[in-house]
């Protein structure tokens, strides 16, 4: 099996410029060679280029030292604008299975909650407020840079060293937020995983983001749905656990868990799912343990 990593590269100032200098799609090569070249930057030499850098390491995937070089694949650097990521995929044996399964879970997504499952956990999202309001802050003083700039008749080319330093500030405060919500998600589909279950059902986006809050960002439920359904996809496929993406059609909510009616006319702001045969249950808990009953 081919698992991939995903590695942030802590550079110097010099790394960082020259890295940012370098064009072509072989980037990643340059991190490898990194240690081996310092020297080279230090006595003001030039990066290799990236023709002679395939060459290097197709010689050196035949040399015992560097033989591991083959087995990784489709390595890529990434650009956030502000780290450098590299991304490798190394071929790992994956003989060790743990055979003992537990239930499957069934996982509603909620708009309060980060998540809430059949099994009974339920995850919180991560407090963003003070970044939430600091980006706030720093995007209307950029604004009245823009508006000064239009003003002028200037595009681009015109920005101050101010503006460009405030629009280096929002991009570190979006990286903050995204890797505050990324590790949240993180910490969930990991404790979920390690349960071992037999399987992990997942409600589709229809089901999650828009039809049970209108007023949130959709964008912003859109990429909390895409980063849970991408870490369960790779984390179940590294553990052996059955990966389910419900039905989009599936109406997990509007189903007696206990009963199987259908409650058509239950509404967004009903957060007690309320049924004829006598069943009184939170509405995500139930949408949790009707997902649960689509796997296998
Ligand atoms: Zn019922």
């Amino acid at each position: 099996m081919i698992k991939s990593y995903k590695v942030k590269l802590l550079l110097n100032n010099r790394q960082k410029t020259l890295l940012s200098k370098s064009g072509g799609t072989a980037r990643w090569a340059y991190n490898f060679f990194l240690a081996r070249q310092k020297e080279n930057y230090d006595d003001g030499g030039t990066f290799i280029s990236d023709g002679e850098l395939r060459k290097e390491i197709t010689q050196l995937k035949k040399t015992d030292e560097y033989d591991w070089l083959g087995e990784v694949s489709a390595p890529r650097v990434k650009f956030d604008g502000i780290n450098w990521w590299l991304t490798v995929g190394v071929e790992v044996d994956d003989n060790q299975v743990n055979t003992q399964k537990t239930e499957a879970i069934g996982i509603d997504l909620g708009v309060k909650t980060l998540a809430v499952c059949s099994n009974g956990m339920i995850f919180s999202k991560p407090d963003i407020r003070d970044e939430i309001e600091k980006l706030r802050r720093l995007q209307k003083r950029a604004s009245r840079y823009y508006e000064k700039l239009k003003q002028q008749g200037g595009e681009n080319r015109c920005k101050s060293a101010r503006l460009k330093k405030l629009e280096s500030e929002i991009r570190k405060v979006h990286q903050r937020i995204t890797s505050l919500l990324q590790n949240n998600i993180h910490q969930m589909t990991t404790q979920l995983i390690k349960l071992n279950p037999e399987a992990i059902v997942l409600e589709d986006l229809n089901g999650s983001g828009m039809l049970k809050n209108r007023h949130l960002s959709n964008s912003v439920r859109q990429a909390k749905f895409y980063e849970i359904r991408r870490q369960l996809d790779y984390k179940c496929k590294w553990n052996h656990v059955e990966f389910v993406l419900a039905n989009r059609f599936y109406p997990s909510s509007k189903t007696c868990s206990s009963c199987g009616l259908i409650k058509r006319d239950l509404r967004l702001s009903d957060r007690v799912f309320v049924c004829e045969c006598g069943l009184e249950i939170d509405r995500d808990f139930n949408a949790s343990l009707n997902l649960k009953r689509l796997a296998g």
